[in-house]
């Protein structure tokens, strides 16, 4: 008998005794274990051990696991709890209702997190001058399920109307499916593609404690020093860098901005700041990863001028690379067949990705025509100091506006297109010609 088996039957003897505390702790732990367990890469373990004899008791159902770890102590009827959304426009707000709010309010996800936890944020923002945000976010990889009453009617609306009980989210990494990807670098300053990726079993931004949210640094720094090749670089802590090294790489658009965002803030996603924030990057800098700032990771691929596909290539390249790093030191990222990668803030589930040019359109940007051709392109436009500013003379980033219920590839097939057609009615506009609104595509092709 291993003894991991021995310390599951000592788990189980105490989940009999019913001594109050003790079994809490215990279903708490059981439930890591369980959790750990099930994991892709402990299929292995599970055989070793005997599933069969582990399966009574420790491998609780999801509704078991959901509910033991139901533990929130309220003083007040849910009613008196309920938040005042009346002027509010974000998906949370379009969504709970009394009985909802009553229904989730006392429930916890295994690590603590709570309703109120998660929409706060959208409480705090009733709205956003360019965005209609999604107005909540998850403390850990368990939201989604116990919190999914509401989750899943914010992911539909969010999501153009994906149904996260049913439908199954595809990935495809394979950069050569796609087409074209040179844009014409007169209108194309750069390009870049994003994504986020979560350390299962370590709580999200919102809700990690000071020792998780150091644990993440700790696990993704060892798996970047793996990296080779022109994929090779350092690591950069924000603790270490002098005010004046951040300004510059903010304003080179390669690290994320300050918490300024009142969306980051009252998430609870700037707490203890800088610590455990930083960069890492190649030293081309064209291969980056962010840490512990709205996700544990972002893993950016970038570079001046309009070659998409080449941008596309690296990040496919680097971040299977990642991937395998990060497993070869005994983790993995947070992911389920139907919300794909999971990540903090519900928008971004799925692929997690960001696909996008910062591109210069000064007759097509004053059309009025414009919001309805990025719209039925199923583009998005934001300033080019990131996702809180407004644009500064008509040079735009336009990215891909979906993120779940498509592959990766499919999704920067969708920008190549879409900011070809851009550049095309920029061209035409330029000659005094007529432009068109284009048919609106499907999402979910
Ligand atoms: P994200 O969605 O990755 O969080 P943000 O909108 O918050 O992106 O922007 C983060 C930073 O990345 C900003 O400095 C922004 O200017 C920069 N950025 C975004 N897209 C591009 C691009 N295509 N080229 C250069 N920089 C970019
Ligand atoms: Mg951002």
């Amino acid at each position: 008998m291993s003894s991991l088996h021995v310390f599951f039957v000592i788990l189980f003897t105490f989940n009999l005794l019913a001594i109050p505390y003790l079994s809490s702790f215990t279903i708490a732990l059981t439930n890591n274990f369980a959790r750990i367990l099930s994991s892709k890469r402990n299929v292995g373990i599970l055989s070793l051990v005997g599933a069969g004899s582990l399966s009574v008791g420790f491998f609780l159902t999801r509704e078991q696991y959901v509910s033991a770890g139901a533990q929130v102590r309220r003083l007040y009827p849910a009613s008196a709890d309920y938040p005042d959304l009346r002027k509010h426009n974000n998906c949370m707000a379009s969504h709970l209702t009394p009985a909802l709010y009553a229904k989730l309010c006392d429930k916890a996800t295994p690590n603590g997190f709570t309703l109120d936890q998660a929409i706060q944020t959208g409480v705090d923002n009733p709205g956003h001058p360019f965005i209609k945000t999604v107005g909540m976010v998850a403390g850990d990889e368990e939201s989604y399920e116990v919190f999914a009453d509401l989750f899943d009617p914010v992911i539909k609306e969010r999501h153009n109307g994906y149904n996260a009980r049913i439908m199954k989210h595809p990935t495809d990494l394979e950069s050569s499916k796609i087409r074209g990807g040179q844009f014409d670098d007169n209108y194309v300053l750069s390009s870049r593609v994003r994504t986020g990726r979560s350390i299962r079993g370590l709580s999200l931004p919102p809700a990690c404690t000071r020792a998780e949210r150091r644990d993440v640094e700790r696990v993704v720094i060892s798996a970047l020093a793996g990296l080779k090749g022109n994929l090779a670089g350092k690591y950069y802590s924000l603790t270490e860098m002098t005010e004046k090294e951040q300004q510059q790489l903010i304003d080179d658009h390669f690290l994320f901005d300050k918490p300024v965002s009142p969306l980051l803030t009252c998430a609870g996603m700037a707490r203890d700041w800088p610590d455990a924030r930083g960069i890492w990057h190649n030293n081309e800098k064209t291969f980056l990863v962010w840490v512990n700032e709205e996700d544990h990771t972002r893993v950016i691929s970038m570079e001046k001028g309009g070659n998409m596909k080449r941008v596309f290539e690296r990040f496919c390249r680097g971040l299977q690379e990642v991937e395998h790093l990060i497993q070869e030191k005994g983790w993995e990222f947070m992911w389920n067949e139907h919300l794909g990668y999971i990540l903090t803030c519900p928008s971004n589930l799925g692929t997690g990705l960001r696909a996008g040019v910062h591109i210069k359109l000064p007759r097509l940007s004053k059309d009025p025509r414009f919001p309805k051709i990025l719209d039925n392109l199923r583009l998005q436009k934001r300033g080019t100091g990131g996702v809180d500013t407004a644009a500064v003379g008509s040079t735009f980033d336009i990215s891909n506006l979906d993120r779940l219920g498509q592959s990766e590839v499919q999704l920067v097939q969708t920008v190549i297109d879409g900011v070809n057609y851009l550049i095309e009615c920029e061209k035409r506009l330029e000659k005094g010609q007529d432009i068109k609104i284009p048919a609106p595509i499907s999402q979910f092709k």
